[in-house]
């Protein structure tokens, strides 16, 4: 159970984009400091000016003081202007540093973290940490740091006209405030996280229905679907609308304190001119700093709310970023250094997260250099897990995984995946050309390596046939190409990868023959003279294969060649061939 984060692990989380540039900060605070002091002498400046005029000084005196209080005007305008120059370019950086950050730790974490996580969610928490952050800057350096500068020196100005009614303010601003920032910390503010989670559940849940949109349709469950979101929504309307209805009070109960503090301060300001001590322009004085600390005042408990708000936003990227990388330094393992692709399982035990039954106990087999392999087993008997364990996707909990008489487990997992090419069931194509798609595990390769895989692969005709061949954009996951093409498109990408262990998880759609042969020819180009896994589904490859593994709740309870094996009474593959139908075997 990871410990829950606070205000202080977020501030220090920004903190550390903020030491990335530290001058640029420096610069802002103190041009900021600059320009909320100018404004707090503002009133002052007003109240000279207004003296003059009532001490009916000459002409020249007045003009001066009315000159002092506009430049003073003008310089804090142009110094605010000018920081947020300076502050764009901070903020801006920081953004971007932090989104890079968590992309890239994203791509460092294990495969049971994405299995347990909605991508959906992934992807809300790096894109609302892209807008909280500048958010909870704006509001933490920005406004918050001007309003105590200004509070500070309007504090100051008036205890140079009135002291006591300066005590008297600070003392009644401490009450106002605290009473605000409990409402924002204790009441308003939790509300917002429970309404940031809500949101974070609502994208996951968007995402997972629209990518599961063609399956919906299959089975006409649009309704189903439907309703399920309208139920989604209706929660996160309440949460939304509990979060504003208690801001809303935070915000009324603030403006009747800051009543209170006009009160005060005209009040205060009433007396000090029945006193004889106070005159005209000090009322005027005392309006003018009342409107200019009210509106900071009152600006603050929306602030602090802000701050809130993002700060709960951050906690998704922050405990995202807080997830353990797969492996601590893969760059300081030993490298793999691969030549022949011999892989030896030796009393492997393994046992998925969460589960209590072992998947493997002491799996022992090793297959030689250039072999290929079938896997082979009913559903669930271990034939994907299997190849897992190669990739090191899961942690083993006993026994040893070698390549070439190399632990795999200790080695750099970049180092063991290099060394591999993956053919998975259903390929994934990302939103780019073919042939960026083709060449993704050799990235250098020029057009003739690309379309001599694709023609290895039996799609160079296809793709020469479309309008923009090579070039011709994947729809978004591929959509546009039909399974089998996906999959000689994975294939051409394997071949051209040319890595010395191939995994080849078979698709088992039925493709039509043209397609089945052409599939087929691409995958025996492919694992001629590598060392290749496939997962089996047709009995073409497994006719083919130079050894099967027939795998049954996680043991391999038969292996040999496939006339071998059919030859074997009451043999459980003996009885698969039986079984099979149309050239596929039956789970
Ligand atoms: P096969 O590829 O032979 O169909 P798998 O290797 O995918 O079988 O699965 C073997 C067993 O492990 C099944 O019972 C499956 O439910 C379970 N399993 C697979 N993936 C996970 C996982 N991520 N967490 C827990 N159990 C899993």
């Amino acid at each position: 159970m990871k410990k829950p984060l606070t205000f202080m692990d977020v501030l220090g989380f920004a903190a550390g984009y903020w030491r990335r540039q530290p001058i640029k900060l420096a610069i802002v605070m103190v041009m900021l400091a600059t320009a909320s002091g100018l404004e707090t002498y503002l009133p002052t400046a007003l109240s000279n000016f207004l003296g003059a005029i009532r001490e009916h000084q000459t002409h020249h005196t007045i003009v001066i003081y009315l000159i002092i209080f506009l430049v003073v005007y003008a310089a804090q305008t142009l110094i605010f202007g000018a920081t947020y120059v300076i502050y764009n370019v901070f903020e801006t950086r920081n953004f971007q540093a932090l989104v890079n950050d968590a992309f890239a730790h994203v791509y460092r974490l294990s495969e049971p973290f994405f299995i347990n996580t909605f991508s959906g969610s992934i992807i809300s928490r790096i894109n609302r940490a892209r807008q909280k952050i500048e958010a909870f800057e704006d509001r933490l350096i920005i406004d918050v740091f001007a309003t105590v500068i200004v509070l500070i020196g309007s504090m100051a100005f008036l205890a140079i006209h009135f002291f006591m009614l300066a005590l008297l303010i600070i003392v009644y601003m401490v009450i106002l405030i605290t009473i605000s920032a409990y409402f924002v910390f204790r009441i308003s503010g939790p509300a917002q996280g429970i309404y940031a989670n809500a949101q974070d559940a609502f994208v996951a849940h968007l995402a997972d229905s629209i990518g599961g949109i063609t399956t919906t349709k299959a089975y006409a469950r649009e309704e189903f679907e439907i309703k399920n979101f309208f139920d989604v929504t209706s929660k996160l309307q309440i949460k939304n609308l509990f979060a504003y209805q208690l801001s809303n009070l935070a915000g009324f109960v603030q403006r009747v304190l800051l009543s209170g503090m006009l009160v005060i301060l005209l009040g205060g300001g009433t007396w000090y001119l029945f006193q004889g001590t106070a005159t005209a322009e000090d009322m005027a004085y005392l309006a003018f700093a009342y409107t200019i600390m009210q509106s900071y005042i009152q600006r603050l408990s929306n602030n602090i709310k802000d701050i809130l708000t993002s700060s709960y936003d951050l906690h998704a990227v922050i405990d995202l970023m807080r997830e353990p990388p797969e492996v601590a330094d893969d760059s300081a393992r030993p490298k793999l250094a691969i030549t022949k692709g011999e892989i030896t399982f030796d009393k492997v035990g393994f046992t998925y997260p969460g589960k209590t039954t072992p998947m493997f106990d002491g799996l022992s087999v090793t297959i030689r250099s250039g072999e290929r392999i079938a896997l082979v087993g009913h559903s669930g008997s271990g034939k994907t897990t299997f190849v897992r364990l190669l990739q090191c996707l899961y942690p083993l909990s006993n026994g040893i995984i070698r390549i070439d008489g190399q632990d795999v487990i200790t080695a750099s997992r970049h180092s063991l995946r290099s060394a591999i090419a993956l053919v998975p069931q259903d390929p994934i194509l990302f939103h780019r050309t073919l042939a960026d798609n083709i060449a993704y595990g050799k990235p250098d390769a020029d057009r003739d390596e690309i379309k001599s895989a694709a023609y290895q692969a039996h799609i160079a005709e296809f793709i020469e046939s479309l309008p923009h061949k090579y070039e011709t954009l994947v729809g978004e996951r591929g959509i546009k190409l039909s399974g089998g093409e996906r999959q000689r498109i994975a294939i051409a990408r394997a071949i051209l990868a040319n890595r010395p262990i191939l995994i080849l998880d078979e698709a088992t759609s039925s493709l039509d023959s043209a397609s089945e042969k052409a599939i087929q020819d691409a995958l025996h180009t492919l694992t001629h003279g590598r060392t290749s896994i496939m997962i089996a589904h047709r009995l073409s490859t497994i006719v083919d294969a130079d050894r099967i593994l027939v795998f049954d709740h996680g043991r391999i309870v038969e292996e040999g060649r496939h006339e071998d094996l059919i030859a074997r009474d009451n043999g459980i593959y003996a009885g698969f061939f039986k079984l099979q139908s149309g050239g596929f075997i039956v789970d």
